[in-house]
């Protein structure tokens, strides 16, 4: 069992630094958030007053930050990680950012012989309670080996998808298509509904039929279709408009280097931008249903 130091406690971090002392790891956490840690300190987590010292013994760091700059800042920012972490340790990132901050952060940690792997997640906050997460690898092959008995405790499904940064162009691929099926469910929805159907009886169709997908199948954006997910939870708890928004940017930013054509995820990114300029950035990003309410 390792000694594993844990960065970002938010809706995914929390639960996953959580299975990792159900799996027997020894886990010392930081969050800016003295909430946060609060929670998973209950559940047998060791505190530190800064993330320098939850670093200090660790052979192993985990850290899920909103975005790329709050990654950077925390490894070479002033004071950073990298002067206070061992020689040797591995660092897995688990936020959803930049190729270019990953690249940059991996480059400052490999000068000082930490390794770093960019292993971001699928599977919503769900799959971050149920430690069912699939985890897109991007590093070394050894290090991705390395890395794989702290992943099994977090996750399911763990792909190498390539040197690093390979998990980040994942990830964003499979948030582009995710976020494509959740304006098109929702407008699915909506149309049934305004045509009379009942959303429960119009999912279960759409579900065994052509239509079906992740999000209708197991999070969908009706209120009130199933139990459990943030749409029957006044979109509270989920995943943040704010964050699929800043997917998205990252999707373009993809397509533009590559001279890639992906019209569906350009027009997806429209639509969260407006909708979270509508008051809607910290809700859940299946509440994109309503903006199809007549
Ligand atoms: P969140 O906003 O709930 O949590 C982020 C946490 O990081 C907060 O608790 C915040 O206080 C903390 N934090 C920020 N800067 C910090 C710092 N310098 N030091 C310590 N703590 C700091 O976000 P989330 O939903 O948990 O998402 C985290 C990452 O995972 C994002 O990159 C997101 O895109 C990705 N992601 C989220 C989901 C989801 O369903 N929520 C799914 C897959 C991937």
């Amino acid at each position: 069992m390792a000694n594993i130091a844990f960065i970002g406690l938010g809706n995914m971090g929390g639960p996953m630094a959580i299975n990792l002392i159900k799996a027997g790891h020894h886990v010392c956490v930081y969050d800016l958030s003295a909430q946060a840690v609060i929670d998973v300190v209950e559940n047998g987590a060791g505190t530190a007053s800064s993330a320098q010292e939850a670093v200090t013994n660790a052979e192993v760091i985990v850290s899920m930050l909103p975005a790329g700059k709050h990654v950077t800042s925390l490894y070479t920012g002033e004071n950073g990680l990298v002067n206070h972490i061992k020689e040797g340790a591995l660092v897995i990132d688990s936020s959803t950012i930049d190729v270019a901050s990953v690249k940059a952060v991996g480059e400052a940690l490999a000068q000082a012989g930490i390794e770093f792997i960019d292993a971001p997640v699928s599977g919503g906050v769900g799959g971050a309670k149920a430690g069912t997460l699939s985890f897109m690898v991007g590093g070394s092959k050894a290090a991705f080996e390395k890395a794989q008995p702290i992943l099994a405790s977090m996750g399911k499904n763990l792909f190498h998808a390539g040197d690093l940064g390979a998990g980040q162009v994942a990830k964003v691929c499979n948030n582009m298509l995710l976020s494509v099926l959740m304006v098109g469910t929702s407008e699915a929805l909506q149309l049934g509904i305004a045509n009379g159907l009942d959303p429960k009886v119009l999912s279960e169709i759409m579900s065994k039929s052509s239509g079906s997908n992740w999000t209708l199948d197991v999070y969908n954006p009706c209120p009130e279709v199933m139990e459990g997910v943030p749409s029957s939870n006044n979109y509270d708890g989920g995943f943040m408009v704010d964050l699929m928004a800043k997917d998205l940017g990252l999707a373009m930013d993809t397509a533009v280097s590559s001279q890639s054509s992906t019209p569906m995820g350009a027009l997806a990114r429209s639509l969260y931008a407006m909708h979270s300029g509508a008051g809607n950035g910290s809700k859940d990003f299946s509440s994109i249903f309503n903006l199809f309410n007549k």
